[in-house]
């Protein structure tokens, strides 16, 4: 896969492609169709996501419009209370959240939601964006359902400059008013198959889809180049494994292409020896890593073998929200790889993601850093990684996965 290639389709994939919407599906068949031209059959496989339309979205701050937008699947109605921003969050700060609509820092997560459950809060406003930017862009959020679990709080975003602005004017009392229609959609997973002598399969996988403001060209139409470079890599090299390439769609909606997957291919997974896994590659700044989530002697592996390759990598024991953290937590050795920019260089999930942050020569040897790792596991005699979770791996999935809440 050569820069002028890598950077075609860059721009032909320069669009947002939210899960389950018609630009995500669009994106899935141009991916079919980039494997097609390289002789391979791509099957578009469909799974069921949650959707909605938002027909009314009104945030008013002591009867003032806030441009707001409202969370998605978190049911109709209208909700009227004081407000209350929740700086901290330790007991007694959420102990107020009573009776309140609350305004919380960072995202909402599945514990920040129990909490403000627990706590009695009857509507919540989170903010994003950056104080500093010249925009007012405000990111769709949806309430997903295994954070909310059928008890439903009315809920907006607005924009960070405009959360500053109702904390520092001491804003008293808010107003949401929802009305959406929800209902079941379709997401789509691009399964490729390149078959080897053995049974024994490593399975890649990186996601295609954006979230709403972005063209998800860092994150991560650059992963999903990557695959189709491994993927023509392995085209013209001999290999043991039989390789097996999965286009994720969803990701960003809670690694919902790589979870159905796994369900639905349940009876396969004993086959597969090791997921590699592309979120996020081939910037113009930042640093390599590689994230193993897997025994620790993987960790040593990557390390030797970076310095065997004379390429710089940082290498560690972890989970990564992405797409491999659903195969790790069936007991599946995983790695992802990233190449991670500086904040200050390049950002994610906004409208700034696009084709300027990427170089097409960092892509190709990104890329063939990754194929040549890969070309090492796919032709081992036994895949070296050991194929179990090692303990403090399964504690990181329990946490990441809201099983278990990690120690504050
Ligand atoms: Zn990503």
């Amino acid at each position: 896969m050569n820069s002028a290639k890598i950077m075609q389709i860059f721009e032909d994939t320069a669009y947002v492609r939210t899960g389950g919407s018609p630009e995500e599906l669009r994106c899935a068949e141009y991916l079919a169709d980039a494997c097609k031209q390289m002789g391979l059959e791509a099957k578009i496989e469909a799974f069921e996501v949650d959707m909605a339309t938002m027909q009314e979205a009104q945030l008013l701050c002591d009867g003032e419009a806030v441009p707001c937008k409202g969370y998605l699947c978190a049911g109709s109605g209208e909700v009227e209370a004081p407000l209350y921003y929740l700086r901290n969050t330790d007991k007694y700060s959420l102990s107020l959240c009573r009776g309140k609509i609350v305004l919380i820092d960072g995202y909402m997560g599945y514990w920040m939601y129990q909490d403000l459950l627990e706590n009695g809060a009857v509507g919540f406003i989170t903010y994003d964006g950056n104080a500093n930017y010249c925009d007012f862009d405000i990111d769709q959020r949806e309430l997903r359902s295994f954070v909310h679990k059928g008890n439903k709080l009315l809920g907006v975003n607005i924009n960070a400059k405009h959360a500053i602005d109702l904390v520092n004017k001491g804003s008293a009392t808010a107003k949401i008013v929802l009305k959406q229609e929800e209902y079941k959609g379709q997401s789509h997973n691009v399964v490729v198959d390149i078959p080897g002598e053995s049974q024994d399969t490593i399975v890649f996988t990186a996601h295609y889809d954006s979230t709403s403001l972005s063209q998800g060209a860092y994150d991560n139409m650059s992963g999903s180049i990557g695959l189709l470079g491994i993927a023509e890599y392995f085209l013209r090299s001999p290999h043991r494994c039989s390789l097996r390439f999965i286009f994720c769609g969803s990701e960003e909606r809670g690694l919902l292409g790589s979870k159905a997957y796994c369900a639905d291919h349940e009876a396969e997974l004993s086959n597969i020896v090791l997921n590699i896994n592309l979120d996020m590659i081939g910037c113009i700044m930042g640093k390599f890593i590689a994230c193993a989530t897997a025994e620790e002697k993987l960790v040593s592996y990557l390390d030797y073998f970076s310095m065997e390759q004379g390429f710089g990598v940082r290498v560690n024991q972890d989970v990564y929200s992405s797409d491999s953290t659903p195969f790790a937590d069936k007991g599946i050795p995983a790695v992802s790889f990233a190449r991670i920019a500086p904040p200050n260089t390049a950002t994610i999930h906004n409208s700034y993601d696009t084709v300027a942050l990427m170089k097409g020569e960092q892509m190709e040897a990104d890329i063939a850093f990754i194929c040549a790792f890969a070309d090492r596991m796919a032709n081992a005699m036994r895949c070296p990684v050991a194929r179990e979770m090692p303990d403090n791996m399964k504690e990181k999935l329990d946490n990441y996965l809201c099983r278990k809440r990690a120690k504050a």
